[in-house]
């Protein structure tokens, strides 16, 4: 296990070492609920979307959605977790306007996944461990709106009864950094099993980040949990914050008082929601509506048997299947779209100099839009177009550039610019060569410069490249010269 590395915050008193365990709330990609047939979608007007089960109407009885349940397997493997095959459903009893039931229908001392870890890669390529503590379904609330009547809360029940899991790690995190990092990849083991879209905007994957510091190798200190965090930057925020908070609290002489906290983006703080609550508090206890979940061993096993390359393995390929470095690896990988984009466009073609492309020229562009790979103007198979001019000396790949950036404007393949624009690279030695005795002929101290101090040659190459518009072969341009100036 590669341990967390600590990003000490120096204090008036001394180093502090912040320490991080997170629960990721994320939605279940499913077409229906955890216990109802009522339909999961985004956008639909209030409380369309509500069955007499979602309700909580007298004598509605709960039925588990097998689908979820399969969606729970599949993450709980790709998390290498192990699967418990017994498993069972609690009440987690408390009293709010978007909870009609009552309480939650969650799981608590059974859950349906257990011990787990992933490898998290940092920004600098370096990895470490994050140890899963366990995986377990539940009912998301409903939601209460609370701005559209100065004097009245409306409510509206399409989330409730919508299936989440909440994934729970240790304690294992010591930065901010590290902690987005982890978030980012769940969501991508997630998105690559198909078992949540990993939509941050939209709320369909969330975590409670749980902040404490201590001096360096002292025990663990008392926690805050912060609420509902929804995109890589709050968390990170939110934690940077949440720690100089206590860490002055501390040199002051105070106490961490154990409690559940709000990010408010606009200030950039958190602040206090309330004392922490208990388990006990709860009265959890079995749902007597549901049978404990028994899994059916060679179900698990065919489920195992269906999954997806997870993107390590599919890291680890790409570098010994195409000599990729870990970084460029590591940013295909980031989306399973990503990598099969560039699979495609490196048939055939040199991979290195595909991937090149398509990790910093064809990304760069698509964030600077707020596109995804899906929406690239620019196919694979152009991609794979614009590297083979590249690839026969068509064009160079400054020119490249230029090509790339009229393909991106819709302008039609590399071929099709390369001709309309006539940037073919001039390699015919016979033009450059005839070019190359008239400047050599009409600058003769510029040769005798050369003759005394070889580096001088950039000189005629620039000047090479100035009548020919860039479109000089370097390679040919460089060759000729040291053979006609007679530098080694
Ligand atoms: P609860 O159910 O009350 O939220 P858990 O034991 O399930 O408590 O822990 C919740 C989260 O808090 C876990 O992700 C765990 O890693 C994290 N955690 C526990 N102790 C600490 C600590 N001292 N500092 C930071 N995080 C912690
Ligand atoms: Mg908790």
């Amino acid at each position: 296990m590669r341990t967390a590395t600590s990003k000490l915050i120096e204090g008036r008193t001394g180093p502090w070492e912040i320490v991080l365990g997170l629960e990721i709330h994320a939605q279940v990609a499913s077409k229906a609920k955890l216990f109802s047939g009522a339909a999961v979608g985004f956008g639909a007007g209030p409380n369309e979307q509500v069955s007499l089960v979602d309700a909580a109407m007298p004598g509605m009885l709960p039925v588990i959605n097998r689908g979820c349940v399969e969606q729970a397997i599949r993450s709980g493997l790709g998390l290498k977790a192990k699967i418990n095959h017994w498993s069972r459903f609690d009440r987690k009893n408390y009293f709010y306007p978007d909870l009609p039931q009552g309480y939650q229908i969650s799981q608590y001392k059974d859950p349906i996944v257990g011990e787990g870890q992933i490898e998290v890669e940092r920004d600098d390529g370096t990895s470490f461990t994050v140890r899963i503590e366990r995986l377990h379904l539940e009912q998301d609330a409903g939601k209460s709106i609370h701005d559209l009547d100065p004097n009245a809360t409306y409510v509206d029940l399409n989330r409730a009864g919508t299936a989440l899991m909440e994934i729970v790690s240790h304690p294992d995190m010591r930065s901010a950094e590290e902690a987005a990092a982890y978030v980012k990849k769940v969501r991508t083991i997630l998105r690559y099993l198909g078992t949540c879209d990993g939509d941050m905007e939209k709320g369909n994957l969330r975590a409670d980040v749980n902040v404490s510091v201590r001096r360096p190798g002292a025990p663990f200190g008392t926690r805050c949990e912060i609420k509902n965090v929804n995109s890589y930057r709050y968390i990170q925020q939110a934690i940077e914050y949440e720690a100089r908070r206590q860490i002055e609290i501390l040199e002051d002489g105070g106490q961490i008082a154990q409690e559940t906290r709000l990010f408010d983006p606009g200030r950039g703080e958190t602040r206090s929601m309330r004392s922490k609550e208990e388990a006990h508090d709860y009265r959890y206890f079995p749902d007597p509506d549901l049978l404990p979940l028994v899994l059916d061993p060679a179900w698990v096993k065919a489920i195992e048997a269906s999954l997806p390359e997870l993107p390590d393995d599919k890291r680890r390929r790409l570098m010994s299947q195409y000599g990729l470095s870990a970084y460029d690896a590591g940013v295909l990988v980031a989306e399973a779209s990503r990598a099969d984009f560039f699979e495609a466009a490196a048939r055939g073609r040199d991979a290195k100099l595909v991937a090149n492309w398509v990790a910093n020229e064809l990304l760069g562009h698509l964030a600077k839009d707020g596109l995804d790979i899906g929406q690239s103007p620019i196919s694979a198979v152009d991609i794979a177009g614009l590297v083979q001019l590249i690839e026969e000396n068509v064009i160079s790949t400054k020119i490249a550039r230029e090509v790339f950036e009229r393909m991106w404007a819709g302008e039609g393949t590399a071929a099709d610019v390369v001709e309309a624009h006539g940037l073919r690279q001039v390699s015919d030695s016979g033009a450059l060569e005839a070019m190359i005795d008239q400047l050599i002929a009409a600058n003769p101290g510029q040769a005798a410069a050369v003759k005394a101090k070889p580096q001088a040659v950039g000189w005629f190459v620039g000047q090479v490249m100035r009548q020919t518009g860039g479109k000089a072969n370097p390679g040919a341009v460089n060759e000729i010269l040291r053979r006609k100036l007679g530098v080694e």
